[in-house]
């Protein structure tokens, strides 16, 4: 934190403050879409809506009759079996979106988005942090290059990182909780994040007997987002499919169109997978690793930030990097960037994938300068070979 010129001593974290604006945040934008509902005549009926036929839908003992019913109830965090969660020492992201202050010592189950994203802030916020992860790198969502390098940013910050590693026993003590590590090691930490996946919320809905739910207890929906029963649509994290807020309004869009006698089909080969760790993460469209998978032939374009100008301007971390994927003709598929504002940055490579743009078209676009949107402009330049501020450059086949 800070840079020469502008020293950052003195700077402190006041928890209670930072969740009594985020409260307010929170209040602001629920009263947003309070107003949206009433601008659009939209009736809220308050309560535990319950299926009791396919067109009737009862909250609270009042009958609701619809010629089409939209599920959207959502995930809920999920446990493991011999680590139950307590609220006060063994905690899901709930708990910890409530916090009033910060855990001398965080231990953390689970290196994906939730348990990064958990990890980046508290250690920032002066946490020692010890994060676990059954699988070899952090992020097993995406490409392994980027939990190798989010691994080494959060190391190089005094993080304690277990990959291939699984957590056994865990004891409370008191104030304290011990968790024994696979590879024998244990380690005691104050509070303990269990962040190891979200499972579907069914809960009390009635939806068994209708046959729309998989054997992971998810509920099936189509391209249409229509479940096997034709006039009951599902969307979102019940359906789970990626399980982001963007994909989930995406669909609900796709819901309410089919749900009113039209037909929208949902496409998702263009998702941003947005991680607001430090430095952001987002990949976009195809993995390598899924192309790989497929047997997809493609061209691979690569550029540092640590030759964007901005980040040297900025005294940000070069630690970060773009990589994007494109067919043979130059056709973009995919990509991930690790940099600062990578979250916003990657919303050129979605429009790009999903107008099915070409590299060339990408590379007669003008990027300000100096911006981190370079990073985007010089590695879709690389599948090319034509990176500028790029030695070793590639020469297109
Ligand atoms: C810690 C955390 C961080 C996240 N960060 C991001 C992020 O940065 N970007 C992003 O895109 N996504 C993020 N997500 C995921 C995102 O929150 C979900 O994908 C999104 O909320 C899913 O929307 P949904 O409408 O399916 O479910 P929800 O938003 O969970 O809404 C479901 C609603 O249904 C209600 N409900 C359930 N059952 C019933 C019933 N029987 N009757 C009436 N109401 C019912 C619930 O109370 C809830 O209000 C995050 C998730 C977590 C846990």
């Amino acid at each position: 934190m800070g840079i020469e010129g502008i020293p950052a001593d003195g700077v402190r974290v006041n928890v209670a403050a930072l969740m009594d604006r985020k409260n307010r945040v929170v209040t602001t934008l629920r009263g947003g879409v309070e107003q949206l509902m009433k601008g659009h005549g939209v009736e809220v009926v308050r309560g535990a809506g319950r299926l009791k036929a396919p067109d009737v839908v009862t909250v609270d003992g009042r009958e609701l009759n619809a010629k089409a019913v939209i599920i959207a109830t959502g995930s809920a965090w999920r446990s493991l079996p011999d680590i139950p969660v307590d609220g006060e020492r063994i905690v899901a992201s709930d708990h910890l979106l409530n916090w009033t202050e910060v855990p001398a010592r965080l231990g953390i189950i689970g290196g994906g988005i939730i348990g990064c994203e958990f990890a980046s802030m508290m250690q920032t916020f002066g946490a020692k942090v010890v994060m676990v992860e059954a699988a070899a790198t952090l992020l097993p969502g995406e490409d392994p290059i980027v939990g190798r390098t989010l691994a080494r940013l959060f190391t190089k910050r005094g993080m304690e990182i277990f990959t291939e590693t699984t957590v056994g026993e865990v004891r409370r003590q008191g104030a304290t909780v011990a968790m024994q590590l696979s590879n024998g090691q244990t380690r005691e930490i104050d509070v303990l994040l269990v962040a190891v996946g979200r499972r579907p919320y069914t809960d009390e809905l009635g939806i068994a007997e209708l046959g729309i739910v998989n054997e992971r207890g998810f509920v099936t929906a189509d391209e249409r987002m229509a479940t096997p029963v034709g006039s009951v649509f599902a969307v979102g994290d019940v359906i789970g499919h990626s399980m982001l807020a963007h994909v989930a309004s995406a669909q609900a869009e796709v819901a309410v169109q089919n749900a009113l006698g039209g037909e929208a089909a949902m496409s998702y080969h263009a998702v941003p997978r947005p991680i607001y760790t430090d430095p952001e993460v987002c990949g976009v469209g195809a993995t390598e690793g899924e192309l790989q998978a497929k047997g997809v032939a493609y061209r691979t374009g690569r550029f540092s930030l640590a030759a964007v100008s901005k980040t040297l301007c900025d005294g940000e971390s070069p630690d970060g990097s773009m990589t994007v994927y494109a067919d043979p003709d130059g056709c973009l598929l995919g990509g991930h960037l690790i940099s600062p504002h990578a979250t916003d940055l990657a919303q050129s490579l979605c429009v790009a994938i999903q107008n099915r743009l070409t590299v060339k078209d990408m590379m007669t676009t003008i990027y300000s300068h100096p911006t981190y949107s370079e990073l985007v402009k010089e590695a879709v330049e690389d599948v090319e070979g034509r990176a500028v501020h790029k030695v070793t450059v590639k020469r297109s086949a």
